[in-house]
Parts: C-alpha cells; structure tokens; sequence
C-alpha cells in the first residue's frame, strides 16, 4: 500500500478529467510527479479529448493534485475544463503512466516549438551546471518539436535528434519520470549533444572555438550574421545601428517593410517600447510571436528598423542559442526571417548557404537540422485580446478545436498571399506553417513539402480538396491538379467569415463583416467590403461597399495614386481639385490622363469593392505618398497616423438596389478632401476617415439585423489587423450585439484556410 493510505484513516477514489491542450506538453510527467510528492497512487493516460487521471488518496491530497493542477502547469499546457468523479478505490502499489495507443493520441503527438523555460535557462546561466552556456538545453517544458519531428509517433528516433546518442547522465534524466527531462525527445548537452560553429559565407569554419561569442563580436562591428533558429535561419544585425541595418536592408533588398527585433528579456523589451500587461504575457508566452507594439521615444533603436512606423515587432529570445548570443552582444538584435524579399525562410544548411552568402558575412549554424521550416508568428493585442496575423512557429501543429466533426477529412489549400493551408478530421482542424506567398517555384515548393508533411504527421488522407473561386491562384491551381475527385471551390469572403466562427464555434446564422483588399466574388468581380449572411455551406451577400475603378488593376495597389484618382473622380464626378492635393504634385499631369483614358474606356480596370483600397485611396492623398513599396503599406500608415483624441468623423450614405444595400463613400471622400485642402492635419484626417469607416460598417450591420432579427457579428478579413477600425466597429456594435473578433486563428488571408475547410465540408456532404 502507498505511504499516503497508510497514513490517512480514508482512501478515496477520483477521476479527474482535464481537457484543453495537454499532450504533448510534458503533462503526463508533470502529473506523475505531483502524485508522487502527494503520495497518491494511480495512474494518468491520454485521451481522446485530453488527459484522465485515476487518483487514491486521501482526500486532503486528492484536493491539493486539483489545486496544483490549476495552478502550476506545464507552460505549454493549455487547461480548458477539469472535471471529477468518484470512483471506487483501488489497492494500487504506485503511481504510473499509461503509454498512448491508438488513433487519437497519433493526431496529437507533435507538439508545437516551445521557447525555453526559465528552468533550463537558470541551467545555462550557471557556471556550476553542467549546461552551463550549452545552446542546445531543453527539457519537456521547452524546446524545439515540430521543426524537428521527421515522423510519427513523436519520439527521439523519429526527430533530427536522432543521430545524436544519449550520454549515460542525458539518459538518465530521460528514463527518470521524477526528473524534467522524463521522456524530453531532444534532451542534450555539451558531451553528447548538437554543436554550434561559425561559418563563412564558402561553408568553412570562420574560428575554431567560441563560435557564440565571435558572432556577437561581428554583430557589434556592424556585421550580418544569419543565425540558424527553431524553424528556419535569421539574419541578425545590431538593431540600434543605422548603419548596420542600412546595410542588411540593402542587401536584402528590402526598401522600407519593418524587421523584427529581438531582445533577452522583458526588462529589455520595456526599454523599447511601452508595454501593457496583455502585451507582456503575449510577448513571454511560450509561443513567443513577434508582438507589434509602440516603440517608446528614445527607445535606442536604429530609425531603419522601421521607417516612418510607430511601431515595432519586438519578440523575446526563445532559445538558449538566442539568449547567449543577446547577452554576448550586449544590445537588441535585428532577427529578420533568412530570405530575398518574400522567398520562404532558408531552413537547411546548404540552401541558406546558398541563398544568404551575399546577404550575411558570417553563419552562426550547428547539426541539428531543421526538419519543418517554421516562420515566426507575428500578433498584436486588439480590444486588450491576443490576435494573431501570422500564424506559424509556436501555435503549428496545434489543433483548432472544431465545434461539430468534420464528415470527411478536408485539405483545404488557402489563398494566394500570406498562404498557410489546413487539414481537417473528425473534430479538429490543423492551420499549416505560414509559407508565404505563391508568387514564385520556392514558395509553391515549400507549400507543397508542408502539406504532404503534415498529412503524413496528422495521418490524414483528405477526401475533399477545398480551394478559393480564384482561378490565377497557385493554391487553387495546386488543388484542381489534386488527384481526389471532390474539391469544393469557397468564395474568399465567405472563406473568412467561416474561419471566424470555426475559432468561435459558432454554426450561424451570424452577420460576417469581411472587410478586406481583394478577393474573387462570385460574379467574377473583387470584392472586399463585405457583409454577408453566413449559415454553415451557405452565405448570402447583403451589403458591400461603392466600387474603385483599379486602373492597371494590380499595378494600382503599388501605385495608390492610381486609386486615390479613381476615388476622387468618382467623388467630384471627374472634377477633382488635383491641383490642391500634395499627392499630385509628384505625379505628372501626362501619368494622370493616361490612367483617366484607361479608366475611361475600361482596360484593364476592374471595379474593386474592397474596404482597403479606401484606405489606400485616402492613406494616399493623406500621406501625399503616390507609391506603396510594400504590400499594405499605406493603410499601414495610414492607420498609425491616426490621432487617437480625435473623435469626429466623416459621412457616407447607404443605398440599396436590388436587394444589395451599398455604402456610398463619396461624401467621405469629398469631406476628407475639403480637410486636406483647408489644411487640417493629417493625425486629424485619419481619425475622421476611421471612425467614418467603423460608423459605415456598424450602419451596414444594423441595417441588415433590422430587418432579420440579432445574431452574432463577426468582423473579418485583413482590415481587421487594424486595431482602431477593430475597435471602433466593435465598440459602436457590443451591447446591441455578440461581436467576435479573431483570436489565434488569423483575420487576414493567413486564416482562410480553416474557413473553406468547414465549408467545403458541408458543401461535400
Ligand atoms: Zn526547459
Ligand atoms: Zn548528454
Ligand atoms: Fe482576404
């Protein structure tokens, strides 16, 4: 009999059930030893749904494993819901986990990457350890998983790790179910372990030892260093030198698109930029996403970070190589993902050889290679809420619970930009990595590797192949060339709108607000202003927004003067006041007449009903800037320039024609061009221009609620990464409304994904 029934008069009988994300997180372990130090006997097993625990004790124990449950789980664990019965007691001798079997536990053994735990990191700051300044320290409460994970079941054999035996004292915490490294796949250090090397641009090795502290040292002389990370490799430059990032912008190529920074600790993060507690805990959670936040004034960063930007992406250290390599350096690094422009993030060593050598002078790399290529996730807290914009390293392979179970497993291939892809079977949902955009053979690679991957991990084998109604897409393309017989074409909004009631388990009907830049309608036009009703396959469109005529169509959204014409012609009937806006003064009179004549006979000029190309139009004429260098950068700007006092804001009127309510944002236009031309400033602008945009939408919303009675609303779609249009239509709606904003499942086209998942699946039957 354990110690614990010997000592107490009762023995008692439980079974705790606990759901959320807790496999493959070093729970089970983490409940061994919580049973263990309270004397419990009994055993813990995987589920279906989470994880059962069969305690015996006394009840005081018993009480004290639940309270410790809740309070001091593994950082990876997400607990949703424990629940307990009683059962009879059992005479057991001990404690013990059951191993995992059966289909089930597959689909949920690889867990996301998980940034180092403070343990771990204690283990490499001290001289007395024997990890001590070993880059490669894990244990089951951090490092990597899924970028290392060759196959299924997740287990060492199976990973990169596999080359590398363990030594007798590695081994020894791994076969010890008291110790933290109980069962940790990649466990190492310095005598058995991966190592880390410098290299030069040729591959050979740049110095024989100290590989961490040289680099540091290059980074400090203003040197690019491509810094081999979790899920790809990083160049790295000294982010308070203008000259050093001058440098790596140049020969990345990369105009004016913010870099990430990274700093070691939370201390270092508050010096740059002014953080608010939701900040914080997103910016240290264990996913560690690159965070958008305000970057304080005398911040110390170089100004070529982010150019002409409020913001900045700030992301905490997330490995030990990181950590040492910040520390040794002395100041906050430049960590922009190891790519040309928008190419997918090099992952293998030869390849960044290959690819980097004219952008980094030096490689800091080691051999444990990166089996699944992983972008770091980018986020920003909207309405006091983590919303994630990027959704990759950190929260890939988790699961999307689904609210009903999918009929048949469902590929669905995505969008076109910002691609990630999604798997769905039974009742859960696998948003892929983010693989950037299909624009060239690297990217349409990476996509097709990635999707083969994670069937093969998930041991999915779909039956319905979803895609977007566009037909130049390399997703949907990718997906007709599919060998299973039912694909389902999703319309993009309808895409969006799904994907935010699949977060929020909503099964409709709900009002989908998809406010977006571009995407293929139904009637071969693009739409982007969106309001439509959603019921699980089905949608009806009831509102969108005036049309602009995209002279050049895609050549338009770089250069948005073209849309800002198109907005002031339709505005002041082909009389605009050009000659008073600043925009113009850098465009000449002969570009405009030729883009009017384009316009005017219709070539190559689609009509667009996107809410973002608003936010060019006035962004453009706001900021006098006829040009986008990047995609979004203007409504970016535009956004951020945006005085938060200012409350007025612009007029719009709405029409209806059969049966299509439309917002007319002429009167917009012409009120924000009368601001412009009397000189009241652009902070002023924009703020009108906003909250005229979130009053058209909450207008759209309750006119089609009137007359259908309330449901839920979503807001969705890419301008919803804008946090002052997300706010204000949200603001202006709750109380009247549910309203539901994205969370981790992204807004933007990252998101679609999940979307024509659910869809296609009620469409298939
Ligand atoms: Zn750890
Ligand atoms: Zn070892
Ligand atoms: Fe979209």
């Amino acid at each position: 009999m354990p110690a614990s029934v010997t000592r107490a008069a009762v023995v008692e009988g439980r079974r705790i059930l606990v759901r959320g994300t807790v496999q493959g997180v070093g729970f089970r372990p983490w409940i061994y030893r919580l049973a263990v130090e309270e004397g419990l006997s009994g055993r813990v097993r995987n589920d279906a749904r989470g994880v059962t625990i069969e305690a015996f004790g006394s009840p005081e124990a018993l009480d004290a494993l639940v309270r410790r449950l809740g309070q001091e789980a593994p950082p990876a664990a997400l607990i949703r819901e424990v629940l307990e019965v009683l059962i009879p007691a059992e005479p057991l001798p001990g404690f013990t986990i059951v191993p995992s079997e059966g289909d089930g536990a597959r689909r949920v053994s690889i867990p996301p990457d998980l940034a180092t735990c403070p343990q771990c990191l204690r283990e490499v700051q001290d001289p007395a350890d024997r990890r001590h300044l070993y880059p490669f320290t894990n244990c089951t409460h951090c490092g990597p998983r899924f970028t290392i994970a060759r196959d299924v079941p997740y287990d060492r054999p199976a990973t990169t790790m596999a080359g590398f035996a363990m030594c007798p004292a590695c081994r020894r915490e791994y076969e010890d179910p008291l110790d933290r490294r109980f069962h940790a796949q990649p466990v190492a250090c310095p005598d058995c372990g991966p190592r880390v090397r410098l290299l030069d641009p040729g591959g050979g090795p740049a110095v024989g030892d100290g590989a961490i502290g040289a680099a540091a040292r290059a980074l400090v002389e203003g040197r690019i260093v491509a810094v081999k990370g979790l899920g790809g490799y990083h160049l790295a430059c000294d982010a308070t030198s203008p000259v050093a990032v001058r440098l790596l912008r140049e020969r990345k190529k990369r105009d004016e698109k913010p870099f990430a920074v990274m700093v070691s600790t939370l201390d270092g993060a508050r010096a740059v930029a002014d953080l608010d507690p939701a900040e914080e805990r997103l910016l240290a959670s264990v996913e560690r996403p690159i965070l958008l936040v305000r970057q304080r004034h005398g911040s110390g960063l170089a100004p070529e970070v982010a150019p002409g930007n409020p913001l900045v992406g700030l992301i905490l250290a997330y490995t030990p190589l990181h950590h040492l390599l910040l520390q040794a350096a002395g100041r906050p690094l430049v960590m922009t993902s190891g790519n040309l422009s928008e190419e997918p993030m090099a992952a293998k060593d030869e390849e960044a050889l290959e690819r980097l050598s004219g952008i980094a002078d030096l490689f800091l790399a080691h051999d444990r290679e990166i089996e699944n290529r992983c972008d770091d996730s980018v986020a920003r807290v909207i309405a006091g809420r983590p919303t994630v914009f990027r959704r990759s390293r950190g929260y890939v392979p988790r699961a999307v619970p689904l609210r009903r179970p999918v009929r048949r497993p469902v590929l669905a291939c995505g969008a076109h930009l910002k691609n990630t892809f999604c798997l769905a079977a039974g009742d859960e949902a696998w948003l892929g990595p983010h693989v950037g955009d299909l624009d060239n053979l690297e990217a349409t690679r990476a996509f097709e590797e990635q999707v083969e991957h994670l069937q093969r991990f998930l041991g999915i084998r779909p039956e319905v192949i979803a895609h977007d109604l566009h037909p130049d897409y390399a997703s949907t393309r990718y997906a007709l060339a599919r060998p299973e017989p039912v694909k389902v074409g999703v319309q993009h909004h309808h895409a969006h709108v799904a994907s935010a009631m699949g977060e929020h388990g909503l099964e409709g009907p709900v009002l989908g607000l998809a406010w977006d830049g571009t995407g293929y309608g139904t009637d071969g036009t693009a739409w982007g202003g969106e309001l439509l009703l959603v019921r699980e396959g089905a949608f009806e469109r009831l509102a969108t927004l005036r049309p602009l005529r995209l002279a050049g169509s895609d050549e338009a959204i770089r250069q948005v003067w073209r849309i800002a014409l198109a907005a002031l012609d339709d505005a002041f009937d082909g009389a605009p006041p050009l000659e008073r806006l600043q925009l113009f003064d850098s465009v000449p009179a002969r570009d405009v007449a030729v883009v009017r004549r384009m316009a005017a006979r219709g070539l190559h000029s689609p009509l667009a009903h996107g809410a973002g190309r608003y936010f060019d139009a006035i962004g453009a004429l706001g900021l006098a800037r006829p040009r986008a260098t990047y995609e979004g950068q203007v409504a970016l700007e535009w956004n951020l320039a945006a005085d938060d006092a200012e409350q007025g804001a612009y007029p719009f009127h709405l029409t209806e024609e059969r049966g299509l309510v439309q917002a007319d944002l002429r009167p917009l236009v012409r009120a924000a061009v009368e601001d412009l031309v009397a000189g009241v400033g652009r902070h002023r602008v924009s703020a009108r221009f906003h909250e005229g945009m979130a009053d058209a939408a909450s207008a759209l919303v309750r006119r089609a609620a009137a007359a259908r009675g309330p449901m839920p609303v979503v807001l969705t779609g890419g301008c919803f990464q804008n946090a002052r249009l997300a706010e204000g239509v949200r603001r202006r709606l709750q109380g009247d409304f549910d309203v539901r904003l994205h969370g981790e499942v992204p807004p933007g086209d990252g998101g679609i994904a999940l979307g024509q998942a659910l869809v296609a699946d009620v469409v298939a039957g």
